[in-house]
């Protein structure tokens, strides 16, 4: 465990986003808690999302105790029309996207692939892949207008080095890997970087399931895992990725690990 005044730390802005707008998905708490706060404590303006309008409430009332620049809309990622309130909801507000994370993922079933169903493979792959896919459609003409700007996609080390019994989503997330590099690709014409994080082992309600199931859990301390990663320590990437300091940066998937391999 870190200590508080290394967590603290974390909070100091450092405002390299000042003026930015940000929409961050599934940032009512863990790791788009993060992301989201941070991104503020940087300079910029963020709107928040999730599905649940109790953890909604309770996110924006407590980054706006802390005097940070947030908005926050319920919106469930899977759903076509939530997806486009979401972007006409921040336009609203703040009159343009800057910078978009993708940060919703599901993981609906822990044990051997073979007893996995077709519903399971759907969900899977419709939240964490297709919804995805089809936001950042939807966010780079916004963020085109602005002359361009920045998108992260969040996967996994698990989409380096699958397992199977979290089969569905250990393959949704290699295939984020290639998305975020094809993304990169597609948009750069656009002046939009898209870069990955292949994130490792981190504190928070979704790793709690990895690690009370012996079959992934003893396989942790092997792959290199010395200690479980704070959702802070996620966030200073993710807001250095999308400040100009990483203007040159595009297509990567860098890995917050902890040293654990975050390579194909
Ligand atoms: P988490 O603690 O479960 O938080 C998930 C967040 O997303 C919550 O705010 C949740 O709020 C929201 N959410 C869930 N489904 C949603 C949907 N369909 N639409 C909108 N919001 C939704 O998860 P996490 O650990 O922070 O994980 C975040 C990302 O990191 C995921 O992409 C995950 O795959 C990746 N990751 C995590 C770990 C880890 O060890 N934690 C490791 C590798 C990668 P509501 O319940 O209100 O919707």
């Amino acid at each position: 465990m870190l200590s508080q005044a290394t967590l603290k730390r974390f909070d100091e802005g450092k405002n390299v986003l000042h003026g930015k707008v940000a929409i961050v998905t599934g940032s009512t708490y863990g790791i788009g808690f993060a992301i989201a706060r941070r991104l503020a404590q940087d300079g910029a303006c963020v709107l928040l999302c999730s599905r649940k309008r109790d953890n909604v409430d309770k996110a924006i009332e407590q980054l706006k105790a802390e005097g940070l620049n947030i908005s926050a809309i319920q919106c469930h990622v899977g759903n076509k029309e939530d997806r486009e309130k979401l972007v006409a909801t921040a336009i609203e507000i703040y009159g343009k996207i800057d910078i978009l994370v993708c940060n919703v993922a599901v993981n609906p079933f822990v044990g051997p692939i073979l007893d996995t169903t077709e519903e399971m493979w759907e969900k899977v792959f419709h939240i964490n892949v297709i919804s995805t896919f089809f936001l950042i459609k939807l966010v780079a003409p916004h963020i085109q207008k602005q002359g361009g700007g920045s998108i992260i996609i969040c996967s996994s080390f698990i989409g380096y080095i699958p397992h199977p019994y979290v089969g569905p989503y250990s393959i949704t997330k290699t295939t984020l890997l290639g998305l975020t590099n094809i993304m990169a690709q597609a948009l750069r014409f656009m002046n939009i970087r898209v870069n990955g994080l292949a994130l490792g082992i981190i504190n928070t309600n979704f790793s709690k399931v990895i690690l009370k199931t012996p079959e992934l859990s003893s396989k942790l301390i092997p792959l290199g895992v010395y200690r479980i990663g704070e959702p802070q320590e996620c966030a200073g990437i993710a807001s250095f990725l999308c400040s100009e300091d990483a203007s040159y940066i595009n297509g990567e998937n860098i890995a917050v690990t902890g040293g654990m391999r975050g390579r194909l």
